[in-house]
């Protein structure tokens, strides 16, 4: 799933190759990724596209004068295709991973724009068309963002005092806590702190708090850092390269030489080392514990 650091290098690539550029059609193939009708996208044909934003994973075009916000969430298998050029044929309704394909003004005989795609056979890619972006009830609901000047210590203090009896993998990832960290990108910060995915959040110590909250904005910044100026199609695999326990089960930890372990879920799982999260002991994977009794 594309997280903060992904999304934000595809704002990046679409100020450069969208903004100033003017719609002339969208096409839509899955009619379920669109969560909005009113207004209809057909209200973008002929507007140009004004400014590219992120709100923690959602990514947002400001298209128009008075611009109404196309807001796209990418979700789990979902990504953007840059095409240039663009194939003026739309998509087949209802078959293949092309959701919603957007036609941009480019050269006169070389139209450019860009496919939103989706892999696999849960459809949870989402598109809204709105007034503004808080109309989207995902967006509504974020929490801080991690790379806000606001996001300091103290503020991940006060966000893991509140959490109750909630693990920090929980809390991490919950969007309405801190905006724009998934299932990767908290295994990475959690490996970089040494701390485990398990650890009660609200039971941390001050200096504990302080190196979970560089491990955060560090492991942001790094992988944003390798991402700046990489083409939309370049991203995913920088992303897969470069993770140090996230997708790495069975390989050797790059900090201790462990064995980077897993614990599955129903529909996820996550990775880590024990040497350096977890005192040596392997977290029980609660999937298999229950298949043994
Ligand atoms: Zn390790």
């Amino acid at each position: 799933m594309p997280e903060l650091p992904e999304v934000e290098s595809l704002v990046a690539f679409l100020r450069q190759q969208a903004v100033g550029r003017t719609v002339s059609r969208v096409d839509v193939a899955a009619i379920n990724a669109l969560s909005t009708y009113d207004p209809p996208l057909s209200a973008l044909h002929g507007q140009t596209v004004e400014a590219a934003d992120r709100h923690g994973k959602f990514l947002d075009l400001s298209i128009g004068p008075e611009p109404l916000h196309l807001v796209i969430h990418l979700a789990r298998a979902g990504w953007l295709h840059w095409r240039d050029p663009l194939s003026a044929v739309p998509p087949k309704m209802g078959r293949g991973p092309i959701a919603l394909r957007v036609h941009l003004t480019g050269e006169p005989d070389r139209p450019v724009g860009f496919d939103l795609t989706e892999a696999g056979t849960q459809k949870k890619l989402s598109v809204a068309l709105v007034l503004s972006p808080d109309q989207v009830p995902g967006v509504a609901r974020l929490g801080i963002d991690p790379l806000d000047q606001e996001f300091t210590p103290e503020r991940l203090g006060a966000i893991l005092a509140d959490a109750g009896g909630r693990q920090l993998k929980g809390v991490l990832r919950d969007q309405a806590t801190i905006a724009g960290i998934g299932n990767a990108y908290s295994d990475e910060a959690l490996h970089a702190a040494k701390m485990s995915p398990f650890r009660g959040a609200s039971k941390l110590e001050p200096t504990e708090v302080v190196a979970l909250h560089a491990a955060i904005v560090g492991t942001l910044r790094d992988a944003l850092d390798r991402a700046s100026g990489l083409a939309a199609g370049d991203l995913k695999g920088e992303k897969k390269s470069n993770l140090r326990v996230h997708g790495r089960a069975g390989a050797t930890c790059p900090v201790c030489g462990d064995t980077v372990r897993e614990v599955s879920f129903a529909d996820s799982s996550l990775q880590y080392c024990p040497t350096c999260q977890t005192g040596g002991k392997p977290l029980a994977d609660r999937r298999l514990s229950r298949l043994l009794k």
